[in-house]
């Protein structure tokens, strides 16, 4: 099978809680010499994503290289109310924020965020304009039990059972795939174990929605990867980008990264359908 040219390859930056604000603008401006010195590809077949802390969301909305778009980590699923500590959608799109990255496994290991609440905020992102970036993984345990597949395809279901139809690719949705064993541990799936559960996530995204709808959604791998190890990981054929935490911290890493997705599209060539 050779890879889709339907979809787009998305790179994504997650900054976790690092970065000051004139850390945060370094690295867009640093990021955005980059992408002007390598435009082909970019914004077309190849996209940038970068999700900072709340704090620099506004200032990285304001240097967000062009073709790149600004993701929040996190979002309450109403437009107001009595939340404290809470930011609102509405807050977001009023930022001039893209989209949100939902579900990440910190969030659901520390924070207690589980898979009805995403429901909610999955509904929520897309209405509000807010691209959802929905993230699934099992945990060593549950791999090593055999469950992987079951796990990934509830969250699936539970997270996206809400989502209109027409929704599911009008509002950008993508997925990360990030094995919990995976993240920040410098331990990468294998192409082969990561491909695998990517068409796992397709099947699933296809009996939610359609066949259709589920070959142009993007699914994402995430955990420990790096410039390295990204060419491999991306030329498979159900991966469609990539979530990265560390890597991503600096501009010479996280640039390998979009560096790799970039030679991967220069191999393959587009159907005209971008
Ligand atoms: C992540 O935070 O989503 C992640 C994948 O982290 P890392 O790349 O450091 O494993």
């Amino acid at each position: 099978m050779t890879k889709s040219t339907v979809r787009p390859i998305v790179i994504a930056a997650n900054w976790k809680m690092h970065k000051l604000r004139g850390e945060a603008m370094e690295f867009l401006d640093e990021l955005a010499t980059y992408m002007d010195e390598h435009p082909q590809g970019l914004g077309s077949r190849v996209e940038v994503v970068v999700a900072p802390p709340f704090t620099s969301l506004e200032l990285a909305v304001e240097h967000c290289p062009p073709h790149a778009r600004i993701y929040s980590q996190n979002m309450h699923q109403d437009d107001h109310g009595a939340f404290t500590g809470e930011v609102s959608p509405a807050m977001l799109r009023d930022l001039g924020v893209d989209g949100v990255v939902l579900g990440h496994s910190e969030r659901r290991q520390y924070f207690n965020e589980h898979d009805g609440a995403l429901a909610e905020k999955v509904v929520a992102a897309a209405e509000f304009g807010l691209r959802p970036m929905l993230c699934v993984g099992e945990t060593l345990e549950e791999r090593q039990s055999g469950a992987a597949e079951d796990v990934v395809r509830r969250q699936l279901e539970t997270a996206l059972g809400d989502l209109d139809v027409i929704k599911a690719t009008s509002s950008g949705l993508s997925i990360a795939y990030e094995p919990v064993w995976a993240i920040g541990t410098g331990e990468t799936a294998t192409p082969e174990i990561a491909q695998h559960l990517h068409a796992v996530i397709r099947d699933e995204l296809a009996s939610i929605f359609n066949v259709e709808i589920a070959e142009r959604i993007s699914v994402l791998y995430g955990g420990s990867v790096k410039p390295g190890n990204a060419g491999e990981l991306l030329a498979n054929v159900d991966i469609d980008g990539a979530l990265v935490g560390g890597a991503a911290l600096e501009v010479a890493s996280f640039s390998g990264i979009i560096g790799a997705a970039l030679d991967l599209v220069a191999a393959t060539p587009s159907a005209g359908a971008r």
